[in-house]
């Protein structure tokens, strides 16, 4: 138990605000913020590794849970040896676990202290966002509408299995339907003092 990292959990479909709400939370020393999709587009696209990824992610598609797994673990063990994660800070898990089976496999190593779930239900607001979104940052999975609503039906499927997999106290939900700093607000309101 001790030698596992304490965690806390972000969830909400493609363009909730995940990123957002983790900058902010990351602004405390006590947080340490890694994100699975930046993890996996850090990864030289030229590479045979890289290549293999960009395969999954081009086309909306998870990775295969083993495999997001070891390459989680690996990216949280290079961050503790260069001193940038320590283990006393909580793991802000942005993109992980997505699935039933990386939860098990995560067991391993994390102990799950808070779950965020940012709800917005409106999908067109969403792809509005993502494609502004995809101008910016020249993110190809972000532009193409049918990838989108494939990864937002992904979403919901495996979001809503994976929280049942969770004591309910744990989850905390916040309305991401609302402007930014409403929902920074509301999340600081519960996370201020972490
Ligand atoms: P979003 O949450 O907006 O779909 P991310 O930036 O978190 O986007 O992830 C982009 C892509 O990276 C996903 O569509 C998927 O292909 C891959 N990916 C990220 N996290 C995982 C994961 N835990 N398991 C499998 N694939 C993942």
């Amino acid at each position: 138990m001790e030698n596992l990292y304490k965690s806390i959990l972000i969830y909400g479909p493609p363009g909730a605000g995940k990123g957002t709400i983790s900058q902010v939370l990351s602004l405390s020393e006590s947080v340490f913020h890694l994100s699975t999709g930046a993890l996996f587009r850090s990864i030289d696209p030229n590479s045979e590794k890289g290549k293999m990824i960009k395969s999954y992610i081009d086309k909306g598609n998870l990775l295969p849970d083993g495999l997001t797994v070891d390459l989680w673990h690996e990216y949280v063990e290079d961050q503790i040896k260069l001193k940038k994660f320590k283990k006393e800070q909580y793991l802000l898990l942005d993109g992980i676990p997505r699935t039933l089976k990386q939860a098990v496999l995560l067991e391993k190593y994390i102990q799950v202290e808070y779950i965020i779930v940012l709800q917005i239900e409106d999908t067109d607001k969403l792809i509005a966002r993502l494609k502004n979104r995809a101008k910016i940052e020249g993110r190809m999975d972000d532009l193409d509408e049918t990838i989108l609503k494939k990864r937002m039906d992904i979403y919901l499927q495996d979001t809503t299995k994976l929280l049942k997999h969770y004591p309910q106290s744990k989850i905390f939900n916040f309305n991401a339907d609302q402007k930014k700093l409403e929902v920074i607000k509301d999340v600081l309101m519960k996370f201020a003092s972490i």
